[in-house]
């Protein structure tokens, strides 16, 4: 080694004070762009690993390399460090000078590794520039290869790369129509056969790629070079940030499988093995769907009377409720389940008078039955509702009540003379009249001839008003269907 050169390796490690990471000095090139650097020659951003002292960035011309120049670091004059002495520190600096290499040799290694796989075909290795196509941009991926025809771009992802530069490079190849795959090399060790989730740190910079990759990132490293060459093509670890339903809440975790190439799905610059939106949809719609589901339930057994006292149960039951997304359906969920108990009640009625219990027994139970259910008092009916009042209206409205007393048999105008010529019934005259109105056989009741005389005769008896609400309310929508 020249003395010159040793003066070079002078410091082999520095520590970037910003990222606070520790940089070998032989991957200044590699690692920073050019703008970089000439930050970095004007700001005291770099300190000696050793000695923790700021270090001066010298370079000098160099056609061979990426940005022109060779780049090494030094104390500066009067500075105090073992690593300034040639006696101490040696084995540190070669570590230094190692960790720079493993680097660079994972770049080597990935295109020894593609160049035994079949359909791969390597181009060059942190040499050849490639242009956007308008020409303005430009980057030199690691490595540069082809698989069966189609341009792939490896980067390896080093250090704390920022979100910028990712993004940048990755609409450089887009924009290109090439792919570009970033790989981080972890430790071996690390993602050995007993891996285990929990000792792997995620870095931010490893985010930052997930985050524009639908939740991947992607590791190669020396075992899944053997891998792949066992396998007889690119093997690589995908790590997926991943949804997970649990106790009713969506859990993420990364997630690690073993991948191919061929596993992988390019879409709009990204690559992915499972889409992490795609999954996250899929949690949100499951969760929602059991959120429906045990409202449905609430609806059953909780019985709420109001439309808030339904939500609050259901925010309890559905922690993923969203006001925006799932009121709507809550709202006619909870109408069209109000309708339903609405008709209910109605058939229920009706029913009852149909039974042979109430038809040839005159047996009140049915109905006492009915009203103890009923807690709202605008439905107007009680257990000592008058019930031959309440049948002939429904005759009258044209409901049919048996085979006898239906509208066929005109049943519905022999139900309204009752309200004409019998005192028991005058009291509810009014009534009557209100029925005939809501008919559905309204013509046919004020043209029949029987009816004539009758409608024009006068009220001459106090009038009750006891069922007016059951009328009414009878009559509101939903609308108990004649047939039944
Ligand atoms: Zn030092």
């Amino acid at each position: 080694m020249s003395e010159n050169e040793q003066k070079r390796l002078q410091i082999p490690l520095v520590i970037d004070s910003l990222s606070e990471e520790e940089i070998p000095a032989s991957l200044i090139n590699e690692i920073y762009e050019q703008h970089e650097i000439q930050d970095i020659r004007f700001k005291n951003r770099f300190v000696c690993a050793y000695c923790k002292q700021t270090v001066l960035l010298y370079s000098r011309a160099d056609v061979q390399s990426r940005h022109g120049h060779l780049y090494h670091f030094q104390h500066t004059p009067g500075t105090e460090c073992e690593w300034r002495s040639d006696k101490v520190g040696r084995a540190y600096l070669y570590q230094g000078i190692k960790e720079g290499n493993k680097h660079r040799d994972l770049k080597t290694m990935l295109a020894q590794t593609l160049n035994h796989l079949n359909g791969w075909l390597v181009i060059s290795v942190d040499k050849r520039f490639l242009f956007s196509p308008d020409q303005r941009k430009r980057g030199k991926p690691d490595v540069y290869a082809t698989y069966k025809g189609t341009e792939v771009v490896f980067e390896i992802q080093l250090r704390a790369e920022s979100p910028k530069i990712i993004s940048t490079r990755q609409e450089l190849y887009r924009d290109s129509g090439r792919k570009l795959i970033w790989l981080s090399m972890e430790n071996s060790e690390i993602v050995s056969e007993d891996f285990s989730k929990n000792c792997i740190d995620v870095k931010q910079v490893q985010k930052d790629i997930a985050f524009t990759n639908r939740g991947n990132w992607f590791i190669f490293n020396k075992n899944m070079c053997q891998d792949s060459i066992d396998a007889g093509q690119l093997v690589l670890l995908a790590m997926v940030w991943t949804p997970e339903i649990s106790a009713n809440k969506i859990i993420y975790q990364w997630r690690q499988y073993k991948i191919t190439y061929n596993d992988l799905t390019f879409e709009k610059g990204e690559v992915f093995y499972k889409d992490f939106h795609m999954m996250h949809r899929d949690a949100i719609q499951q969760l929602r769907q059991r959120g429906q589901e045990k409202c449905l339930l609430i609806l059953e057994k909780e019985e709420p009377r109001t439309f808030v006292d339904f939500i609050e149960l259901t925010r309890s039951a559905w922690p993923t409720f969203d006001e925006n997304h799932d009121a709507e359906w809550l709202r006619c969920t909870f109408n069209d389940y109000g309708n339903n108990k609405k008709i209910a009640l109605k058939a229920a009625i009706l029913d009852f008078f149909k039974s042979t219990d109430w038809r040839e027994k005159s047996s009140h139970e049915g109905w006492t039955r009915i009203t103890q259910k009923i807690s709202n008092p605008k439905i107007g009916i009680n257990i000592n509702s008058n019930l031959v009042v309440i049948e002939k209206i429904l005759l009258i409205l044209g409901y049919k009540i048996s085979e006898h007393l239906s509208p066929e048999k005109s049943k519905h105008i022999w139900a309204c003379h009752n309200f004409y010529d019998y005192t028991s019934y005058k009291p509810y005259r009014e009534l009557c009249q209100k029925a005939i109105e809501h008919s559905k056989y309204n013509n046919q009741i004020v043209s029949d001839k029987t009816m004539q005389k009758r409608i024009n005769a006068p009220v001459d008896i106090e009038q009750k008003h006891d069922l007016d609400d059951f009328l009414a309310w009878f009559m509101k929508n939903p609308l108990l269907p004649l047939e039944s």
